[in-house]
């Protein structure tokens, strides 16, 4: 047997391989939907080119893309070809593309024609020879190459273990790692997944995240194919547009951003939603004020759920009300086959409902992070349980809480500071819309509390005020010394809080 993704990928196809598979709702072209035969058949012509280029087994492809179906259809082909797909970010500019190139030394690049001159420079120095390109109008070398080339392909043998994608990280806590993730990691989580959120014959999933990550890539895509349920395909997020897709839709899944822009539509009505079967929120904290105000417009709750380019999917909460309720602030159970375990820093279990050191093993759980042997060696216990680097608890009741990320953690005066915890109590005050809470150097304490808000439209907020309004509801050491009010928190492309920017920004405060 062959332990090829695709293969199980490929079999989940519907047996009407004419019907449509993914349906553009944006783009050159809306009027024509892509059937099941156009991915297969596709993405054989991709692997076929691939196959040509007699690259050694498991060599590794970069991709940095606009977002297309044809951009899928080569992630297809990669797994198909038995390479290694490696996504990257379309904001990435000079500087990063040396960087990921550098260190991947990929075997094959593809870039969007208008990047070329410059991809492909860099991807020569790195030892490339090979260089594609692809846009998102369905030009570009890679198809034309593609299409002198043979519409069926046997999948390449693989192994559970052999390496499927390298995924770099966020980079919101500092330099991007590769993740390495193999066929069996990617596979074990999307089967947990299709069970656990109840994946229906009639389901048909909004898709409109960016697919170099691992929520639009994996959870999203991998949910739809190995369903062989339709997508309806945005190659940018326009909640408008989405709005207006959802009466034929019952998934959609988003970051928390995605969440809060499709509040700002008059139209989101529980009328608007009443197809729709199931909301998930992940990539980042869903503000319990979004939790609660989609409840009330949509009459709809949404799922939370927590992962990570390392693990794949964690935990979610449950789909089904027999199996409890979500709970807004929470990230649900561990997945089935998950384990997940909470840790002091001397490496002793906490009790439960006390905060620590997340960890956790399952068969989605990566190999090691590409060519750093030293992190890698570091982020594992010597019981071989991967440190998450969040810090969280477990409920008696199996709720899982993210309350931050270690290196998020405040250590003001000798005690720990969780900025969520601080976070959770501004949000909840008036004129608040959100906020981040940082620990910036201080000469007594180590470290001091600062919190960075933005006021509701139309709000005044007093940061004077706001402090001693403060000092009733929590301890001392928690209230911020100082409080800035912005008008947006910088976010990265997974709208993501960077808070080593904010960090950086203040550091200077009290020296
Ligand atoms: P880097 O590791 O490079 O600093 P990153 O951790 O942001 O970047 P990703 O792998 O994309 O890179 O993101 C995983 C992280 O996102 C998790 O470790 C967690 O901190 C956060 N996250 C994901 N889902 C949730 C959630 N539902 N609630 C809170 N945090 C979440
Ligand atoms: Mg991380």
């Amino acid at each position: 047997s062959n332990a090829n993704l695709f293969c199980a990928l490929r079999a989940a196809f519907p047996a009407n391989l004419d019907a449509p598979a993914i349906l553009p709702a944006d783009g050159p072209d809306t009027t024509h939907f892509y059937s099941w035969r156009d991915l297969d058949q596709a993405s054989a012509r991709i692997a076929n080119l691939l196959d040509s280029l007699d690259l050694p087994p498991a060599s590794r492809i970069a991709v940095q893309v606009e977002k297309s179906v044809e951009a899928l259809m080569l992630y297809l082909a990669v797994l198909r070809a038995g390479h290694v797909f490696l996504p990257l970010n379309t904001a990435y500019q000079d500087g990063e593309i040396s960087y990921f190139v550098g260190n991947a030394e990929p075997a094959v690049v593809v870039c969007s024609g208008k990047n070329f001159t410059w991809v492909s420079r860099i991807a020569f120095l790195a030892g490339t020879t090979h260089v594609y390109t692809l846009n998102d109008d369905r030009t570009g070398t890679l198809l034309d190459r593609a299409s002198f080339h043979a519409d069926t392909h046997e999948p390449a043998q693989v192994a559970a273990t052999d390496l499927a994608a390298i995924l770099y990280t966020s980079g919101t806590t500092g330099r991007s790692k590769g993740a390495m993730l193999s066929h069996g990691n990617l596979l074990s989580n999307a089967l947990t997944l299709r069970s656990y959120w109840r994946w229906q014959p009639d389901d048909v999933l909004i898709h409109a995240l960016p697919i170099f990550h691992v929520h639009g890539l994996f959870v999203a895509s991998h949910g739809a194919l190995l369903n062989g349920s339709p997508m309806i395909w945005f190659s940018k997020f326009d909640p408008a547009a989405v709005l207006a897709r959802l009466p034929e839709a019952t998934i959609f899944m988003g970051v928390p951003t995605l969440y809060v822009r499709l509040l700002g539509e008059a139209g989101l009505t529980p009328q608007a939603c009443s197809h729709m079967r199931l909301f998930i929120s992940g990539s980042a904290p869903l503000l319990m004020d979004t939790f609660t105000e989609w409840q009330r417009r949509t009459g709809h709750t949404i799922l939370e759920r927590y992962g990570m380019s390392e693990t794949v999917m964690l935990t979610s909460n449950p789909c089904l009300p027999a199996d409890g309720e979500r709970r807004g602030g929470t990230v649900g159970f561990p997945l089935p086959g998950v384990g997940v375990r909470v840790h002091d820093d001397q490496g002793q279990p906490v009790p439960t409902g006390e905060i620590g050191g997340i960890q956790v093993r399952g068969p989605n759980v990566f190999g090691g992070y590409w060519r750093m042997p030293e992190k890698t060696r570091e982020e594992f216990t010597a019981d071989g349980w991967f440190k998450t680097g969040d810090v969280g608890r477990v409920d008696v009741d199996g709720y899982v809480t993210i309350v931050g990320r270690s290196k998020d953690l405040i250590i003001s005066g000798g005690y720990n500071v969780y900025p969520a915890e601080i976070e959770s109590v501004l949000n909840d005050l008036d004129g608040v819309a959100e906020s981040a809470v940082i620990g910036v150097p201080h000469a007594d304490f180590g470290e001091a509390v600062v919190a960075v808000l933005v006021a509701r439209s139309g709000a005044e907020l007093d940061s004077a005020r706001l402090i001693s309004h403060l000092k009733g509801k929590i301890a001392n050491f928690k209230v911020p010394k100082r409080v800035f009010v912005v008008t947006d928190l910088p976010r990265n492309t997974m709208g993501k809080v960077q808070k080593n920017l904010l960090r950086e920004q203040h550091k200077a405060l009290f020296n």
